[in-house]
């Protein structure tokens, strides 16, 4: 059987039932699961000696041990303790409910233990600590080196995830590498097997970023390889011409005058749409910087040459509210706006898929599902997609085969540095929204300990009395596969907010495990005024607007991208009201508290995304892969690395623009399978 098939259950220890969790996080066979990238690393490469530990440092130490001792604690639980030492002092191990480490342990024998060093006076000591004997330590995978922290699902420990990975990578031997050895030897790559292999289990941090650096560049270089051939596929396709002369009354109905930015990026699109080719085009504007005017002035111009077009909003929840802004603005003009999104009855749906085949609607705004759900326009002339994070090139090439080639307008979420825009969106044109409209207060921004909540709390409530309303961002819905991580979840802490900390205050939950219906439910009572204080999780990222919002707190935002918190945000500020952004640090330490203060020197997203380029190098942009390498960690953050890509692709594409030759087979299979939305090595 070819190892890319071998199915999970070859694999010891993953049953039919175990198989399934693995299948929930993506990996249907072994070879799959090589594919999944750790989300994060544990660093146990540090072994100190026992006197030079400090309380709470989570270190190796190498010691000899005593004789273990078994007895049991007064609630009946096993307990085995045992006194080891190094040449500098005593340490003494507790085993909680693991009797078996009695007979594990040979007195006399020398292990490495990592732990959690609990010190206190002269008494050292470490909980329920992973230990390894000293000689397979060196080969072994729980002490002196780094560690793999795997995503995980109900029923799935991290033991389980890396015991697979660990034997999938044994079973799997060679893995098939997409890079020409070529482009490995001249941009100093390594090699796939030696990539996911340290990927996985690297022993230090150089080996990690090595294997990051390698596969981030095999990713970005079959993005960039994607949209050129993109762009050589439209070619000179030729697009309808629509009639823009009345754009002016567009700019008459608006209740405010448009921005330099703004006029810019619709006269851009304005000509492209009356240039006889089809438009490709991407807005980057800051949020808040008034991206849906532009689109807005678009469907204006098609529904007044007589065709159709289509708005589509990455969730039901801004799709609503632009449905609202449509028709205030549109619907005065005489554009016919109409709503499609799942939670309509069954009944309403039909109707206005009647309408949009029939040609009553001019304008319709919903959720992406209006492309995939392949409903019938009678003319479709225009597609918008609005705050599209990730609008990755098999989304794009989705579109390009849409019937009858309508525009393509997308307005990004996130600002994008040039560099990698090139890469990323290679074959759109591009226009920059570069100033917020006028009268913005910037958001007063914060890093804030534990220490300081209690007086966050306050504040909460001073200014709800004041009757201004309070985001809560948490980064998961539920409690964490491990307790030990301190993330806050949603739904608990929302809880804990309603009935001990606000119990005066309405407080309100919505997250993306809901179901539509509740989450707009939900989001409508704090839309009007209802809840107080909203705990969310990343939903309400995108574009929601809610003016009367002044303080939006953040908990574990080290736990997010430079870009994500700056879009979380700007969901206050909106109104004319002073604004605030608490970020919570979590145990993220001083790196990524310092990492953090760049959004309290500045509200600019394209300075941002720039430091966030710089920090955390380019990997955060990337999520175009299904499994994505979204690791926080790999280190690599090589601003070059970008153009490194850049200009490998031309060189590949100069000498064989079809990636034809035997050599470049890898590669072209990648791009082909981007296109189809499919992960490919
Ligand atoms: P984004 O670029 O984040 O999608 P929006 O289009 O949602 O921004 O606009 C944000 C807010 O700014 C909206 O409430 C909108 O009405 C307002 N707005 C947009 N353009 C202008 C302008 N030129 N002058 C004043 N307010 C504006
Ligand atoms: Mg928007």
């Amino acid at each position: 059987m070819n190892a890319r098939e071998l199915p999970l259950t070859k694999l010891r220890g993953v049953s039919e039932a175990r198989a399934k969790l693995f299948a929930k996080l993506g990996a249907e066979s072994v070879y799959e699961l090589v594919l999944i990238t750790p989300r994060d690393y544990e660093d146990r490469t540090e072994v100190k000696s026992v006197s030079s530990l400090t309380d709470g440092e989570s270190v190796c130490v190498s010691v000899v041990a005593g004789e273990p001792r078994l007895s049991r604690t007064q609630t009946g639980l096993t307990l085995v303790k045992l006194r080891a030492a190094d040449d500098t002092g005593v340490i003494d191990f507790a085993f909680f409910n693991q009797p078996y480490v009695r007979d594990n342990i040979k007195a006399g024998g020398e292990y490495v233990f990592f732990g959690k060093a609990e010190v206190s006076g002269t008494s050292v000591r470490m909980t329920n600590p992973v230990y390894e004997k000293r000689g397979e330590a060196d080969t072994g995978d729980k002490t002196r080196r780094v560690v793999p922290v795997y995503r995980l699902t109900a029923g799935l420990s991290q033991y389980n995830a890396r015991s697979a990975a660990r034997q999938a990578l044994d079973l799997l031997g060679d893995v098939p590498d997409i890079l020409p050895q070529a482009i490995r030897a001249k941009y100093k790559l390594c090699d796939a097997r030696f990539a996911y292999e340290n990927i996985h289990f690297p022993p230090d941090f150089i080996k990690l970023a090595i294997a990051g650096r390698r596969l981030l560049f095999a990713e970005m270089l079959t993005v960039a390889l994607a949209s050129r051939s993109l762009k050589r596929g439209r070619g000179d396709a030729p697009g309808r011409v629509l009639d823009v002369s009345a754009l002016p009354e567009f700019y008459a109905a608006l209740p405010f005058a448009p921005t330099a930015g703004q006029t810019g990026a619709i006269d851009d699109a304005a000509r492209d749409c009356v240039s006889g080719r089809v438009m490709t085009r991407l807005v980057q504007g800051d949020v808040g910087s008034g991206k849906t005017v532009v689109a807005m002035a678009l469907c204006f111009a098609s529904a007044r040459s007589g065709s159709q077009a289509a708005f589509m909003a990455p969730t039901e929840l801004l799709a609503s509210q632009h449905f609202d802004t449509f028709t205030k603005i549109l619907g005065p003009l005489g554009v016919r706006v109409l709503r499609l999104t799942g939670s309509l009855t069954a009944k309403k749906r039909a109707e206005a898929r009647a309408a949009i085949a029939s040609g009553e609607c001019d304008v319709v705004v919903g959720t992406h599902a209006i492309i995939s759900d392949g409903v019938e326009f009678r003319d479709l002339a225009l597609v918008v997609t609005d705050e599209q994070h990730r609008f990755g090139v098999g989304q794009r090439a989705n579109l390009s085969a849409k019937g009858g080639s309508p525009h393509a307008l997308v307005m990004s979420a996130t600002p994008i540095p040039r560099t990698l825009s090139l890469i990323l969106f290679g074959d759109l044109d591009v226009s920059t929204i570069r100033e917020l409209p006028p009268g913005r207060l910037p958001v007063k921004t914060f890093v804030y300990s534990e220490a300081k909540r209690g007086r966050l709390y306050e504040s909460v409530r001073k200014l709800a009395g004041e009757g201004r309303q309070i985001y809560f961002i948490c980064p998961a819905v539920e409690e964490s596969e491990n307790p030990d991580s301190g993330l806050k979840p949603a739904v608990k802490y929302a809880r804990e907010l309603a009935e001990t900390v606000f119990p005066e205050l309405a407080v309100g939950l919505v997250h993306g495990a809901m179901k539509p219906k509740d989450k707009d439910a939900a989001m409508r009572r704090f839309v009007s005024g209802e809840t107080d204080v909203l705990v969310a999780t990343t939903v309400v990222e995108v574009g929601v607007d809610v003016p009367n919002a002044a303080l939006i707190v953040i908990e574990n935002a080290d736990r997010f991208g430079l870009s994500q918190l700056h879009q979380l945000r700007g969901r206050v500020g909106r109104g004319g009201h002073a604004s605030f952004c608490v970020l919570f640090g979590g145990s993220g330490g001083e790196a990524a508290k310092e990492r953090l203060q760049t959004l309290c020197s500045t509200n600019d997203g394209f300075e941002i995304a720039e430091a966030d380029l710089l920090q955390r190098g380019p990997g955060d942009f990337f999520g175009t892969r299904q499994h994505g390498l979204s690791a926080d960690r790999l280190a690599v953050t090589d601003p070059a690395l970008v153009e490194e890509v850049g200009a490998a692709a031309d060189e590949l594409l100069a000498d064989d623009p079809k990636l034809k030759k035997p050599e470049h087979n890898g590669l072209r299979d990648a791009v082909a399978a981007m296109m189809r939305g499919v992960a490919a090595n």
